[in-house]
């Protein structure tokens, strides 16, 4: 059988916001690539469906006529105002993401189900620069004098894909993460995560909030309910592995029984129903810094680990690194440099610069919120402290701010009552 064979700038795998986001940015630069991916789309991800602030920047930035299109269409994306914490005690704080709202404001996040959201960013992707294989399999992946050459099959043809670069786009079980970084080096620090749809939940905020429970027999994890488009909800429960292992719990029971018995959340769930199989999937965090490149390779999304610890946020890092991925590759075409001194400044350095000092914040957050007794005591001070909660607002936007948070001081400030 004849093999195929295609030369290009820069080879991606996986389609997801990741692989999206990267090609995006390289069509911007006018630099040739090709996207493999195994699914077909739409398809579906396991996910919390719940996108922020820096998921619309980083689609605004592509194109600014593609974020007005999510921003008009409520019957697909839902767009969201603030955030519900509900204490470990069942004290609840409403916390808007915004703190000055006009009727000008666009909602800063929003909630799509992946399996719409995915696909409009799917379909964002076509371009006379990239070549799109979706369907395809890709067989084996090697590195000789500077080039990548992925081997696939896509329609019974098989084709052997060269360029002097590869991205790993192909989530948390990415099969360029395994080939390129040796996982002993590069250990992951994983929390595991558990979706269900279910329709008819009640008593959701009138602005759309996205809910956390921190429910004392999931910290540091939390319970969500995520209003989406069409009277249906995201409702998951998400937890650190080690203390599944440790505490042997047995998560899609813990969720159920939460829904089930817990006074506040219960009564809500009276007439609702659930809509799909429950799904769990794994949530690789960016608990510390790791390599995310090197010869010829660089790491996105999940397949880098790049999950906020704190939120589980992982869209809109998955893009943002794309983004930013895509800037280092036209770097390296200008220097002809794909050696891993080179990618290593031009792609991990800025994207720990960028995302760095808001990823360590929030892997302090999360070492916090074991505390029971921490959490009650910010949810019971702000509950009370009109000040307090416009702060914590704040928080969302201003990263000095946030970083008061995972400081003493903050809590001593509000123990004095300053
Ligand atoms: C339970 C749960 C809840 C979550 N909730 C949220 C949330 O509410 N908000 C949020 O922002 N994040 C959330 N996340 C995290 C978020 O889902 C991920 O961070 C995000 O999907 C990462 O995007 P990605 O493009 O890196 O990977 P993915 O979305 O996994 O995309 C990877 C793509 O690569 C393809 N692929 C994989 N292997 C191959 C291969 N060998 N060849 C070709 N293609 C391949 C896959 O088919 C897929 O299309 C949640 C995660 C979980 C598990």
């Amino acid at each position: 059988m004849s093999i195929q064979k295609l030369e290009t700038s820069a080879i991606i795998i996986g389609a997801g916001p990741a692989g999206a986001g990267t090609s995006f940015f390289l069509s911007k630069y006018g630099i040739p690539h090709v996207v493999i991916e195994k699914d077909v789309f739409p398809r579906d991800k396991v996910c919390g469906d719940a996108c922020s602030g820096k998921t619309a920047l980083v689609i605004n930035r592509a194109n600014p006529e593609w974020l007005t299109e999510i921003l008009e269409d409520e019957q697909s994306f839902t767009p969201s105002w603030g955030i519900k914490f509900v204490a470990p005690n069942g004290k609840n704080l409403d916390i808007p993401f915004t703190a000055n709202r006009t009727n000008e404001t666009k909602a800063p996040g929003f909630t799509v189900p992946r399996l719409v959201f995915d696909n409009f960013l799917f379909q964002k992707m076509p371009s006379p620069y990239c070549a799109i294989f979706q369907d395809a399999k890709v067989n084996d992946i090697n590195s000789d004098a500077g080039l990548v050459t992925v081997n696939m099959t896509h329609n019974g043809t098989d084709y052997l894909v060269t360029a002097p670069v590869i991205i790993g786009a192909d989530g948390d079980k990415s099969m360029v993460r395994k080939k390129y970084l040796n996982e002993n080096t590069a250990p992951k620090t994983y929390a595991v995560g558990l979706r269900a749809y279910y329709e008819g939940v009640t008593e959701l905020h009138q602005d759309n909030f996205i809910e956390l429970h921190f429910l004392p027999e999931v910290l540091p994890g939390y319970l969500w309910i995520f209003p989406l488009p069409n009277g249906m909800a995201n409702v998951g429960v998400g937890i650190l592995s080690e203390v599944i292992r440790e505490k042997k719990i047995n998560l899609r029971e813990q969720m159920l029984s939460a829904i089930k018995n817990n006074p506040q959340i219960a009564p809500r769930f009276a007439n609702a129903k659930l809509t799909d199989k429950i799904q769990g999937w794994g949530l690789p965090l960016a608990m510390e810094r790791q390599p995310l490149s090197g010869n010829n390779f660089m790491l996105t999304g999940d397949a880098a680990c790049l999950i906020d610890p704190f939120s589980g946020e992982g869209i809109g890092n998955a893009l943002y690194s794309g983004m930013i991925a895509a800037a280092a590759i036209q770097q390296a075409r200008e220097q002809n440099d794909y050696s891993a001194a080179f990618l290593k400044a031009a792609y991990d350095d800025v994207v720990y610069k960028r995302l760095g000092d808001e990823l360590k914040i929030s892997a302090t957050l999360q070492r916090l919120c074991k505390y029971r007794w921490l959490f009650n005591f910010v949810v019971n001070k702000a509950y009370k402290s009109q000040s307090l909660r416009d702060t914590i607002s704040c928080m969302f936007t201003d990263m000095d701010l946030r970083e008061q948070l995972s400081k003493p001081s903050f809590y001593l400030k509000i123990l004095m009552n300053k």
